[in-house]
């Protein structure tokens, strides 16, 4: 009976078989090929296209697939894989739509998925079919070679990421929650950089978000000739309060995500750099020392604090008419924490303008905590990526920007952003822009690590 044992045991440790990494790189590719093409652009999104391909990709290994969403066209797609219910689910999600293009400005076809010179473009190429296709080749991985999971590991195509999530990741989690509920989640929002030639500087792992918390101001006046002046001209109280808005320093405040994140950045950054992120994390505040900062990288002065920056203004029709009204939109990205009924009343103190209201935006991204650096997902990116890139910074990293992880992490599913790579001379990758392009052995390189982490957070006997 103990060599039955035995053989038992050597058999499942054989069936824990590595990938055909090649093959499955391949596939990984056509997939995500296969996604771009498929048009599913905002404002329409008609995601429903891409739940359709992928249900049919996952119905070719028997795996079943639910398609839900707030219309026929704003769909999403849900599949599980069954574990043994020893720990609760991994959610693996990536949205399908992808912001509208301009065919004029584009030198390829945006949704034709040219690869030249190992670069795939078109629109989703970086955001976010990258991370789709990944997840859906993941959860085929362990189909196929059968692993043993000591979780449900749970595959979401979500519609709507990039108006918001209202048709997306809010109506999953207030309609479909038990389809989709985790304990933690894997989304887009990190990656690593590397330089030319492939040579990897840095991963970051999404674990924190800024939450947009948008308002426009509206400045009233009496109208009136333009040849005579008035004191409650709104053009000029407006411009006054946006002055005033502008030149108010908000207090400088690190959390577990940001002071890791510059603590890491210390210990690999040139000495000049390091110098100026070890006096940050010494408390000092100071113009000075927040002017070196935005020198290294602008990215950085706003990853410290709540942003305020004015990005529309409105007033006036003639030139010679004072308008009665004047009104401008202001983009502000709050820190986690950041309580907003009290930040509005400091900045309407900060205008210090009676004749300017503020109005702040309906609120789609909720404020959340960010995801802890202690959980088994993030000591999986640790692992995993130290691994594959020894020597290499993994750095947790909080975004600016905004993704479904605010949904997530409010509702209480810890959340982790990674992705593919990019190269460091351009880390935006033409997302949102023109020629939207990703790197093919970044992706490849991302799917493998991707698999790694998934099977080291919910596979048995890890
Ligand atoms: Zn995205």
């Amino acid at each position: 009976m103990r060599v039955a044992g035995l053989t038992l045991l050597l058999f499942s440790l054989c069936s824990a078989q590595e990938p055909d990494w090649p093959a499955v790189k391949a596939e990984a590719v056509q997939t995500l090929v296969d996604l771009v093409r498929l048009d599913t652009s905002q404002p329409e999104g008609n995601e429903i296209l891409a739940a359709r391909y992928l249900a049919d990709r996952l119905k070719a290994d028997g795996i079943d697939s639910v398609i839900v969403g707030p219309s026929e066209k704003r769909a999403s797609i849900v599949a599980r894989l069954k574990g043994s219910g020893a720990k609760r689910p991994l959610l693996l999600l990536g949205h399908t739509d992808v912001v509208t293009v301009d065919p004029s400005e584009w030198s390829f076809d945006a949704f034709g998925g040219a690869i030249k010179d190992g670069i795939l473009y078109g629109r989703g190429a970086g955001d976010d079919k990258s991370v789709v296709a990944a997840e859906l080749t993941v959860l085929l991985q362990l189909a196929r070679l059968g692993v043993k999971l000591d979780r449900d590991v749970i595959f979401l195509g979500v519609a709507d990421e990039e108006a918001g999530g209202l048709s997306g990741i809010t109506w999953m989690l207030e309609n479909k929650r038990d389809l989709i509920d985790a304990e933690y989640a894997i989304n887009e929002g990190g990656g690593g950089v590397f330089e030319r030639g492939f040579r990897f500087t840095s991963f970051e792992v999404g674990t924190a978000e800024k939450t947009p918390r948008r308002m426009d101001l509206r400045a009233k006046g009496t109208s009136g000739h333009g040849s005579v002046p008035k004191k409650d001209n709104p053009v000029v109280t407006l411009s006054r309060a946006l002055a005033k808005l502008s030149a108010y320093e908000t207090p400088v405040e690190l959390n577990e995500t940001t002071r890791t994140y510059f603590e890491r950045l210390a210990g690999v950054a040139p000495p000049s750099e390091a110098a100026v992120y070890r006096r940050l994390l010494d408390g000092d505040v100071s113009e000075e020392l927040q002017e070196d900062l935005r020198a290294i990288n602008p990215y950085y002065y706003s990853m410290i604090r709540t942003s305020i920056v004015p990005t529309i203004v409105r007033g006036g029709y003639q030139k010679n008419v004072i308008p009665a009204d004047a009104e401008a939109t202001v983009d502000i990205r709050a820190l986690p924490g950041e309580d907003p009924e009290e930040f509005f009343s400091r900045l309407k103190a900060v205008m210090d303008e009676p004749l300017v209201d503020l109005v702040p935006h309906p609120v789609t991204r909720p404020a959340h905590p960010p995801s802890p650096l202690s959980s088994p997902v993030f000591q999986a990116f640790e692992k995993v990526l130290g691994e594959r890139h020894p020597g290499v910074v993994v750095l947790p990293r909080m975004s600016t920007g905004a993704s479904d992880s605010a949904q997530l992490r409010a509702a209480g599913i810890p959340s982790y952003g990674f992705g593919p790579a990019k190269g460091a001379w351009d880390p935006g990758g033409g997302i949102h822009g023109k020629d939207e392009y990703l790197y093919v052995e970044a992706f490849e390189d991302y799917v493998q690590t991707l698999y790694g982490v998934v099977v080291e957070v919910a596979a048995s006997g890890r």
